[in-house]
C-alpha cells in the first residue's frame, strides 16, 4: 500500500509535470471504480486544468483550477502511469486522462480495491468516506508534539495498532509503522499504557525523522526508475527484512504475521 513517502514521491513527480496542463480526453474503462459514474467523470473532467497535486493521509488529491478535485484512495494495489498514448496500458486500467502535452495520466489497480472520487472544493467530508473521521495527518503542522501526546493518551492497546489507526493519527501504514517503531526503539506489541510520556514524545520525533529520511529517497527513485508497479521498499531497515539483521546491532530481524500483515522488528533493541 502506498504510504506517506510514496505519496509524497508521487506528488513531487506529478508536480514537475501536471500543473498547468489541460485534460483533453477522458476514458474510464473500469467505471465503477470511479464513484462519480462514467458519464459524469468523462464529461466533467474534459477541459480541466491541473493545479499542484497534494496529499492528505493516504489519499492523493488532484485539484483543478475550476474547483473540482480527483481524490484517489489507492488501497493496496492502486498505481499510476504517466505515459505516451502508444504505451501499453497496464491490466486493470481504471481511468485515463489524455493531456494537452500528448501524454496520459493513468490509474490502474490489480486488486480493484482503490476508489476515485470527483469532488468539488468544500465537499470532501460529504463525498469522501471517512474524510471527517480521520485524525490529523502525521506531517500536518497542527499535529504538534503536545497534540500527539494528547491524542494518544486515551488510546488502549498495542502501539503499532494505535499509530496505524487513522482515526487517531492518519497516514502511517504497515510498512512505515515498523520503521518508525524501530527508530523509536519501541516493541510493536507494547501496550500504550506501558509506555512513558517521554517515549511517546520520542515516537513523535521518530515519525518525523523517518518520513523526512524516506521521502527524498522514494522521490529520487521515482525520477530515476519511474513510477513503481511495486512500492520502493529496499531502503527500509526492518520491514520485510526478516532474512536480514538489524542495522543497529546485527541481531536477526523478527517477523510475526497476523491478520494478513507482517510485522518486523528487532528483539534486541526494541523494548
Ligand atoms: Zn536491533
Amino acid at each position: 500500500m502506498p504510504e506517506i513517502p510514496d505519496l509524497e514521491g508521487y506528488a513531487a513527480y506529478f508536480n514537475k509535470r501536471l500543473p498547468g496542463l489541460t485534460v483533453r480526453r477522458v476514458d474510464a474503462p473500469i467505471a465503477w471504480m470511479v464513484r462519480a459514474g462514467r458519464e459524469e467523470f468523462e464529461e466533467r473532467l474534459e477541459g480541466h486544468i491541473f493545479l499542484p497535486v497534494r496529499r492528505r493521509a493516504k489519499l492523493l488529491l488532484f485539484p483543478f483550477q475550476c474547483g473540482d478535485n480527483l481524490v484517489v484512495h489507492a488501497m493496496l494495489s492502486g498505481r499510476y502511469q504517466y505515459a505516451e498514448p502508444s504505451a501499453k496500458r497496464p491490466a486493470m486500467t481504471a481511468w485515463v486522462l489524455g493531456l494537452d502535452n500528448d501524454m496520459e495520466l493513468r490509474y490502474f489497480d490489480q486488486r480493484r480495491m482503490g476508489r476515485t472520487y470527483l469532488v468539488r472544493d468544500g465537499e470532501f467530508a460529504e463525498k469522501v468516506p471517512r474524510w471527517s473521521e480521520m485524525g490529523p495527518d502525521v506531517l500536518s503542522p497542527e499535529l504538534t508534539e503536545d497534540e500527539f501526546v494528547r491524542r494518544l493518551s486515551p488510546m488502549r492497546g498495542m502501539i503499532k495498532n494505535i499509530i496505524t489507526n487513522e482515526r487517531c493519527i492518519a497516514g502511517i501504514g504497515n510498512a512505515y509503522s515498523d520503521e518508525v517503531l524501530w527508530e523509536a526503539r519501541l516493541h510493536p506489541f507494547r501496550k500504550r499504557t506501558d509506555i512513558s510520556e517521554e517515549q511517546i514524545r520520542e515516537l513523535y520525533r521518530s515519525i518525523r525523522r523517518v518520513m523526512e529520511w524516506a521521502t527524498p529517497i522514494v522521490a529520487e527513485l521515482m525520477e530515476a526508475k519511474g513510477l513503481p508497479a511495486k512500492m520502493y521498499r529496499d531502503h527500509l531497515r526492518v520491514h520485510h527484512k526478516a532474512d536480514g539483521t538489524c542495522p543497529r546491532d546485527g541481531h536477526r530481524i523478527s517477523a510475526i504475521t497476523s491478520g494478513g500483515r507482517e510485522t518486523n522488528f528487532c528483539r534486541a533493541c526494541q523494548e
